[in-house]
Parts: C-alpha cells; structure tokens; sequence
C-alpha cells in the first residue's frame, strides 16, 4: 500500500487556489507563497531541538512540555526558542496564545483521554510561530505544529484560534492511534477526528455543551475581509463561506452529495462535513464530550486504511462499549447509529 502521511494543512488547497485567482496582489502572492511552501518544507531541522532533560521536574512529572518557537518570518522550524513550559509570558501575542492553547489541548488529553501528550509517551509539544512572511495556514508534519501570521486583511494570525491548534495537535494524536492514511476516506476520517477535537476542545475550554457552541472551525482567523466567515461548519457543513475571494464552502453534508474527484487528497477537507454532521446530531443528543468519549475509543480501534463504512461500525460498537461501562447515556448506540443513517451511512 502507498501510504499518504499527514502533512496536514488547516487551509484546504481549493481555498488558496482561489484566493490566488481572485485576491489583490497582496494576497495572491501570500496564497501562491502558501501553495508552494505546501510542496516543499524548507529548512527542516535548521535548529537542534532543545534537551528534554532541562524541563525535568517543571511539566507535570513525565509530562510533554510545550516549547514555543519563533520562525522571526522565516520559512524554517525550531529558530529561536522564545517560551518554554513554566517560563514568562513573552507579551508576544501569537507565542503566548500558542503556550496557553497547547496547554489547554495537553489538559484535555489528559484528563479526558488519559493520554500523555499526543503520542502518549510524553513527547515535546513543539509549536513554530511567525513562520514565513504572510503566510496563510498552519500545518501537523508529524511531531510538530507550525503557524503562519496570515496577511492581516484576509487571514490573521493562526495562533489566535484555539480551534485550529487542537485540530492541528489531534492529527497528532490520530498518526498514533489509527494513523488514518490521508487520501480519500480514511483522510476524510483523519480530517473529521481533527475537526472533532478542534470543537470538542474548545467547548471544554469555554464551558460549553453541544446546545450553545458555535461548531464552526477556523473563525477566529478570519480577517476584516471575511470577517464572520469560517473554514468549516459541523453543523451545517456547507454553509461556512461563501465569498468572491475564497469561493464557496463544498462541503456536503450527506453521502448523496458525496465528492469523488481527485483535489484536496480525494476531498480530505470535503466529505469531511459527512462524518462531521453526524458527530454534531450525536453531541446533542448525548452532550458533547460523551461523544467525543465515544470518537476517541473508536480512534483507537480504527486502522489507516478505513473507510466510511469501517469508521461507522467502529464507533457504534465503541458506543455499545460505552454504555455497557456506564459512560455513555443508555439509548447511546441507537442516537449514533441513527445519526450516521440521516447522512446517508
Ligand atoms: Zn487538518
């Protein structure tokens, strides 16, 4: 089998691709900058990673601890180490939201996953800030995350929206769980356990249930020029933009409207929205972070080449678990398996 590692961007390539037609000279030129970083990393490993050994005893014992890095706007990782676990705020906004978001993803997994950093053994938590000039996206590589500033009138910073971190962090967690290769569904799948997690985290940070979170991903980034606009919505996947710079949100909501092209991986950002509603009909059902129990014992059951079908028999049967250990509301496997059904599964 040909194996499609996550190198996994927030900005789907169907959105640069047309803010590289659409946008002022400005953007175009950020966009295109994006699309070609998106082909070649530069630099990797420019800078040693710094001794695990140094942070001992500050993170929670064996505990991953964050280390922030500043790109200064360059187009390499781990430049400049500006804050690291236990260390001061830097009154850099993009550093300082960066340690406070991952912090609150690492919380999450911790006392909502019993996992030990996104590996479970306790790696670093390694995010880069300022990376590129203008850069419009943010990205998983495999053992770290990476953000740009955006532009400032269509994207601001990546770092300003804890939504994209935890999503960016959980493709993390999927590479060792199931490591769902990134190609067709079972990329579907690995982008739908992001955006699971990228909502179901910040609903626990801002107190929230399924009934009165917002669902949408990726809002917070949006500049005066899409303001009010969103990447993706859970709920109602389809309707998140729609916009002469960036186009029209393609994400269907049901098996009928399926994508089977060839862009974006086979649609790992699109038929995304499938799976994605049925989580959202599931979470109000049954509240949200019981779903997300049940999606986060199915992540670990699921294997890289799973599709659709595979992910939902998994996920019913971890609800069935659920219920049976008393962690999930009695009626739990039906509200999911009824909920795959109204999106065509
Ligand atoms: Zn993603």
């Amino acid at each position: 089998m040909i194996r499609h590692k996550c190198f996994c961007y927030f900005v789907p390539p169907q959105i640069l691709e047309n803010l590289a037609k659409h946008g002022d000279p400005q953007a175009r030129s950020g966009a295109v900058v994006g699309l070609q970083q998106s082909k070649t990393k530069r630099n990797r490993r420019a800078a040693k990673a710094v001794d695990l050994q140094a942070f001992a005893g500050i993170a929670t014992a064996g505990e991953g601890p964050r280390l922030i890095y500043d790109s200064q706007n360059s187009w390499a990782q781990r430049v400049n180490l500006v804050r690291e676990e236990a260390g001061p705020s830097t009154g850099d906004s993009a550093v300082d939201k960066t340690y406070k978001f991952t912090g609150i993803v690492r919380d999450y997994m911790r006392e909502f996953m019993g996992r030990n950093s996104y590996d479970n053994i306790g790696s670093d938590l390694i995010a880069n800030v300022h990376f590129g000039t203008d850069y419009m996206n943010a990205f998983w590589d495999g053992d770290e995350i990476t953000l740009g500033d955006g532009d400032g009138t269509i994207f601001v910073s990546f770092a300003d929206s804890l939504d994209v971190l935890a999503h960016e962090w959980a493709h993390g967690i999927t590479q060792f769980t199931a490591d769902l290769d990134y190609y067709s569904q079972s990329g579907a799948l690995n982008e739908h356990f992001s955006d699971v997690f990228g909502s179901v985290i910040t609903q626990y940070a801002e107190g929230q249930d399924a009934d009165n979170a917002d669902w949408l991903i990726g809002d917070e980034i949006m500049g005066p020029q899409l303001y009010g606009e969103a990447l993706r919505s859970m709920a109602a996947p389809g309707t998140a933009y729609n916009h002469p710079l960036i186009g029209k949100d393609p994400q269907p909501d049901h098996m009928k409207d399926y994508y089977a092209g060839p862009a974006d991986n086979q649609g790992v950002h699109i038929n995304s929205g499938i799976p994605n509603k049925a989580f959202y009909l599931v979470a109000m059902d049954i509240g949200t972070q019981k779903a997300a129990g049940i999606w986060y014992h199915a992540l670990q059951n699921l294997w890289p080449t799973a599709d659709f079908s595979d992910a939902v028999a998994v996920i019913v049967d971890s609800a069935r678990i659920k219920v049976k250990n008393g962690e999930a509301p009695k009626g739990s496997t039906q509200t999911v398996r009824s909920a795959f059904k109204s999106v065509g599964l």
